[in-house]
């Protein structure tokens, strides 16, 4: 797993935010987390939704939370 800032590897665990793991970057002290959706394309996602797939369903397939999947 890469920084979402810097895309340096040197992260620790943070703790949970709203279920979902956050994280610390190491290099430039920012926080983010990751939800497993970053690498997957938002209109996929849309079309899922649209298309009347459950977001549990859609969190289930790509690993993540459907808290995550709310954000679409
Ligand atoms: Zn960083």
């Amino acid at each position: 797993m890469k920084c979402k800032y810097c895309l340096q590897t040197n992260i620790v665990k943070n703790g949970y935010v709203t279920f979902e793991q956050q994280y610390k970057c190491r290099n430039c002290n920012k926080y983010f987390t990751y939800t497993g959706l970053d690498q997957v394309d938002s209109q996929e996602i849309q079309h899922l939704l649209s298309s009347g797939v459950h977001r549990y369903s859609i969190a289930r397939k790509y690993g993540s939370t459907h808290t995550a999947i709310n954000r679409y």
